[in-house]
Parts: C-alpha cells; structure tokens; sequence
C-alpha cells in the first residue's frame, strides 16, 4: 500500500510530537497527567484515520482488480469441454483406450497452451469424474445439463469439445469438427480448426467441417461451440498415436492454434 506515514509519525519521524505542536500550546494549562491522556486520545484519532484511509484503499483496489478482470475474461475466454467422464467411458479403443480419458489428457494440453497466452479458460471437467451426482436419475442427462449451465454461465467467446471417433470399419481416420447448422460463428470456427488439425496434424486428411443438427451441447448452448473429434479410436494406427502423449500434445497444439486464429478473426 502505498502509504504516507510521516502524516502521523511527523517529518521529523518522532511520533505525533510535529503535528502535535500547536496542539500543546492549547493545552500547556494543563497537568502533564491530563495532557498524557489527550496524547493518547490524539493517537487513537489518528490511527482510526488510518485505518479508514487503509480500508478505502483496499477495496479501492479491490474494485479496479475485479472490473479489470472481468473485463479480459469477457475478452478471451474459452471453455474446454472434455467429453464423458465418470461411469460413462465414450468410445473404446481398439487397443483398450477410454475415450473419456484421451479427451482429458488433450483438454488440459489446450488448456495450458492458451494459459500461457494470457487467455482465461474454464474446464467443464478437471478430472475422471463425470458432471453427475451418484444418485442421479440419469446421469447422462444430468452431465449434460450441467455442462451447458457452465457455458451459459461463463458466456465465452467459444467453446470446444474434445472427443475422438469410432467406426465400424477399420481403416477409418482422420480428425474432424463438427459445429451446429444454424450457427455461422460455430461454422466458420470449425473450418478455421478443420484446416489446423489437417495442416499440423495429417495434410492428408480430407475431411471436411460437418454441420450437425442434433448434438445437445451444439444446440442447447447461446455462444458458438464447435465439437473437435480428434481422431478415430476404431483405427489401430490412429488409436495407438492418440494414446501417446508427444501426439497429444501435437493435437492440442492444433487445437490451441485453431482456436487462436478464431479468436483473431473474431475481432
Ligand atoms: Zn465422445
């Protein structure tokens, strides 16, 4: 705090006695007993003062540290979804994989990319556990709800969900977005991140964003949210790299850099 004290402790730096000065010829009538007790009198007034004076500050700057922070994370904030979790494991991989946890793995990946550009980002989930309580009805219902409720909340400038794929027939591959048919945002977001994971991550993958219709966190949700399904779980070769971290890693790495480049169109 930066605060003055020689305004109670005097130029001089004698406690009081500076300012006390005129203050004794006042009362120099007096017995030295009683002027003690005006002493002391004087010193709780200026130390009330003080503390007043310190307490306005501090929730002077307070106020401006909150307004300031609000005002950036209404700038760049990003909500990273990490699809299923808990009981509910997604897509099984050929090797055994759980979708649920390579989802989490990238999703804190992407997290700590965009924290060290400054960007404030919000987790639907941290850890293995889903967003249900264990007596839940239904839990997969409840998630999902939850999930939405903290987009809503947090009211970002976009959301991406982590998920990886699974097909019937093998020698299926390749990551792609999917976005929701009646958001343009959403649509230009997914092909800005289509073209990165193509680019970074295999330029042989001609896949194409994908408008979807029926996706509940796509359509239940008021600020764009784009689905990244980062690869296919059901391709052995694809499974077997999704489950190392070093691609994880260069799969959120074209994740964070597909989510700046929309960030930067948006302004
Ligand atoms: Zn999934």
């Amino acid at each position: 705090m930066g605060f003055d004290t020689r305004i109670f402790m005097g130029k001089t730096g004698r406690p009081i006695s500076y300012n006390m000065h005129s203050f004794h010829k006042i009362v120099k009538k007096r017995d030295f007993e009683n002027m003690k007790k005006w002493k002391e009198a004087f010193l709780y007034l200026a130390m009330g003062a003080m503390l007043i004076v310190t307490g306005f500050l501090a929730v002077r700057e307070t106020a401006f540290f909150v307004t300031s922070r609000q005002a950036e994370i209404k700038k760049t904030c990003v909500v990273i979804d990490a699809g299923h979790g808990g009981d509910d494991p997604g897509k099984i991989g050929i090797n055994g994989a759980a979708e649920r946890d390579i989802n989490l793995q990238v999703a804190q990946k992407v997290k700590m990319f965009l924290e060290m550009e400054g960007i404030e980002t919000v987790m639907t989930r941290k850890d293995e556990k889903g967003l249900y309580d264990s007596g839940a009805e239904n839990k997969k219902v409840q998630d999902m709800k939850r999930r939405i409720a903290m987009i809503e909340e947090t009211a970002p400038e976009i959301t991406v969900s982590i998920h990886q794929n699974s097909y019937p027939e093998e020698y299926v591959k390749g990551a792609q977005v999917f976005y929701y048919k009646d958001s343009p945002e959403s649509k230009t977001a997914a092909e800005i991140m289509q073209k990165s994971l193509k680019r970074r991550l295999d330029p042989e993958n001609h896949r194409e964003a994908k408008a979807n219709a029926s996706y509940y966190l796509l359509k239940k949700t008021s600020t764009p949210v784009i689905i990244v399904e980062c690869g296919f779980l059901s391709n052995r070769e694809e499974a077997a790299k999704l489950a190392e971290e070093d691609y994880q890693e260069q799969v959120a790495w074209a994740v964070f850099m597909g989510i700046m480049q929309t960030l930067n169109a948006g302004k």
